[in-house]
This record gives structure tokens, sequence and C-alpha cells, in this order.
């Protein structure tokens, strides 16, 4: 029994950032500055040209640990009003993350639109900076306002608590996707987590879930579900469904999280769109291993020894661990890499940005370390040889097409 809030697949945002502390840092590994002054011009002008949309960004759950003020520039975490428009980012969608334990204590709805209310706050205490984003549109007309649009997901259907009335409830609210689970089976779908497996993929009630979200244009998440979930909601699905934060499995054999070649494929043929994720863990094997190493490690000490996270006796042991290590950071060009695959296995039209900035705490690619960087993305994707036409499919364009077919197939189009 883990003692605290989970966060894949024992993931807590303080023990992220508490991580972000230790470790003797080869200087080859370490990140670069946060700087926005030596990109390339061509990609900052095409950034703050191109509508660009990240599918997900973990700023609700941050705040809840550590309120502070992302209108103005913060010292800590990956967002800020500042660095986003420096970025040239329009549509974040901010992850209404439901930790797992809500499953068994109970308040998962509870929690979810307290998140929600916390990121219509923010927006109405600064109108001049943020507003809320509820349709493709509204996503659209984003674009060169010199303001940040909030869309919404919710990671974690355990939210729904079963009840499809709360999915109209979160609708409603502006919710425009769901992740089916998060680092456990639900009442919805097994999870890529799980090491034992409750349904085999969808329950009786996740089938439900799907068909009623395709029916009030909510997209489908597939990201942290099991294979047999993702394959069965593509079975059922009548709406392009989004990865909104997953790699590719091929570059991180055997870990269920990242998406394996076959869902690649079949995601293209539905019509769908897989944002990459860009936690090292997720882009490189190495970084995969020593980071599952890290985690399972600091769980067995948490759990054996009844940490708080935020306790100085965890602080001390985190140190210690990477005292001795040098902690492995993937590059832009892994990123690239990513997407290369996407469009290889899929095509041009399926592949997008999720990147998890304030979701994976220190383990952010050089050059991709904070949303001012997605420049550093495009110079790469430039480079490679990527058309202006493709870059502004992979900023926005492939996730509009998506979010825009949800859209008419609500309305009975
Ligand atoms: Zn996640």
């Amino acid at each position: 029994m883990i003692a605290y809030r989970s966060k894949a697949p024992i993931f807590c945002m303080a023990m992220i950032a508490l991580a972000a502390c230790g470790g003797s840092e080869d200087p080859e590994t370490m990140p670069t500055e946060r700087s926005e002054v030596d990109m390339d011009p061509k990609a900052v002008e095409l950034a703050q040209r191109f509508l660009l949309i990240d599918t997900h960004i973990d700023v609700p759950y941050r705040l809840n640990d550590h309120p502070e003020d992302i209108g103005e520039r913060t010292e800590s975490g990956d967002f800020d009003f500042p660095r986003a428009i420096a970025g040239g980012l329009d549509v974040p969608f901010m992850s209404i993350y439901v930790p797992a334990d809500y499953q068994e204590s109970g308040g998962a709805k509870d929690f979810a639109d307290e998140m929600i209310s916390m990121v219509e706050s923010i927006a109405s205490e600064h109108p001049d900076k943020f507003t809320m984003v509820r349709s493709a549109d509204q996503a659209a007309a984003m674009a060169g306002t010199g303001k940040i649009g909030f869309a919404m997901g919710i990671e974690n259907g355990a939210a729904i608590e079963g009840d499809l009335a709360n999915l109209k409830h979160f609708f409603d609210r502006g919710v425009r996707y769901i992740t089916l689970t998060h680092s456990e089976n639900n009442h919805i779908c097994d999870s890529s987590y799980a090491d034992e497996r409750r349904w085999n993929g969808l329950s009786p009630f996740g089938r439900e879930l799907v068909a009623e979200m395709n029916a009030i244009g909510m997209l489908v998440d597939i990201s942290h579900v099991s294979d047999a979930t993702a394959e069965q909601v593509l079975e059922l699905t009548s709406a392009p469904v989004i990865a909104s934060h997953s790699s590719c499995r091929h570059f991180t054999p055997d870990w269920e999280r990242n998406i394996g070649d076959e869902l690649i494929v079949a995601v293209g043929r539905n019509g769908g769109v897989v944002q990459i994720n860009f936690g090292s863990s997720f882009l490189r094997e190495d970084a995969q291993k020593q980071g599952s190493a890290y985690w399972a490690a600091m769980g067995a000490y948490v759990n054996e020894h009844q940490l708080d996270p935020g306790s100085e006796e965890l602080a001390a042991w985190n140190e210690s661990y990477w005292a001795d290590k040098t902690r492995i950071y993937a590059d832009v060009s892994d990123v690239a890499d990513h997407i290369d695959r996407v469009v290889e296995l899929a095509g041009i039209d399926h592949v997008g940005i999720g990147s998890d900035y304030d979701g994976v705490g220190d383990s952010l690619p050089t050059g991709l370390k904070d949303v001012s960087q997605y420049p550093n993305l495009i110079a790469e994707l430039l480079e490679r040889g990527y058309s202006e036409e493709d870059i502004e499919k992979i900023c926005s364009g492939n996730l509009m097409r998506v979010w825009r077919e949800a859209e008419r197939i609500a309305a009975g189009g």
C-alpha cells in the first residue's frame, strides 16, 4: 500500500521536486540554461505564428502542492505566463489529475471539481493573460492574441464515479478529454502500470462510457491504459481518439505506458493522434530504466519508513541515492526521433505534442526544459526537412482535426 498520493506509477509531484535536488550531474548530461536567447529565429517565428497546442500540462496538481502565481515568472515549475508566451504556446490542456488512491478513499469527482475551479480562478484572476477554451473554434482563435487559452482534460476517469451524469457534468464544466485511467485499474478499464489486470481491457461500464463520450464530444484519451484497453477502445469508438501524452514504445521496449507500433498504426487508421511526451524516461530506454529503478527504490523506502513526501529524511535519502549516479537526460533530437517514428508508421497527420510539463519532474530533455523552449523542437524538425505545413500539423493541426471531428460526430453530423 502506497502511503501517499501517487503519480505514474508511484509519482508524486513533491517527490519529483525532491528528485531535482539530488545528484552529482555530469556536465555532459546537465540541462541547458532556461533561455530563449540562442533559439533559431525561424523556429521562434513559426512557434509564434502557428497555433501551438500542448495536450498535457500538469499545472493544477503542481499548484495544489505549491501554490504560486503563474501569471508572473515563477522560480519553480515548467509553466508560467511569460515563458508560455515566449515559447509560442497558445492552448495548453491543463491536466485535471486525479490520483488513483481517490478510487479507494472516495472523493475523486470532488477533487476533479476542485482542480477545475482552480484553473477557472487562475483565468479569472488574470483576464489579460488567460482565458478558458471550450471548443475547437475558441482554441483556433487564440493564435496571435497574446493570451493563453486553458483547455482541460481529466487524467483518470475515476472522477466519473460510475455515473454517466458526471460525464455530462464535466463536459459542461469545459473538460474536453478524459484519460480513462491512471496508475491503477479503475472502474472503467485496466492500466498499463497494473501488475494484474482486472477487466482484460474495458469494463462493461467503460464500454458504455466510451459510447457516451463519443455522443457528447468528449475525446477519449488512451494514454496510461493497457494495450487491451486501447485495442477495445479503437474497436468501439466512432470518433478519433488521442493519446494525450505518450511516446513510442519502440524506444523503451516492454514499457507498456508508451504506445506500441501496432497501436500507433491503429490510431492512424482511426484518424486519431499520438501526442509525444517529453519526459526523458518516455524517450530513452536507459533513462527509463534509471527512472524506474529510482521510483521503485524510493517507493520501497517511503513505505518501509512511512515517510511524508516533504520529510527531511526522504530528502536525505534522495541526496544519497543520486550521489554516485549520473542522471540521464534525453535531448531535443530524441523527441524528434519519436515524431519521426509516428510519421513512419501512421503518417504526418497523426502526431502532436503532449509534453507532460510539470508532470515529469527533473527529467525533461536538454533544450526542452520548460514551455519557453518549444522553438528548439521546431528548429530540429526544420533541420530534418519537415515542411512548415508539416510542422503546423504537429503544433496543432492534427489535434484540431481530431477535436473538430469529435464535435461534428457529437452534433450528429
Ligand atoms: Zn500521465
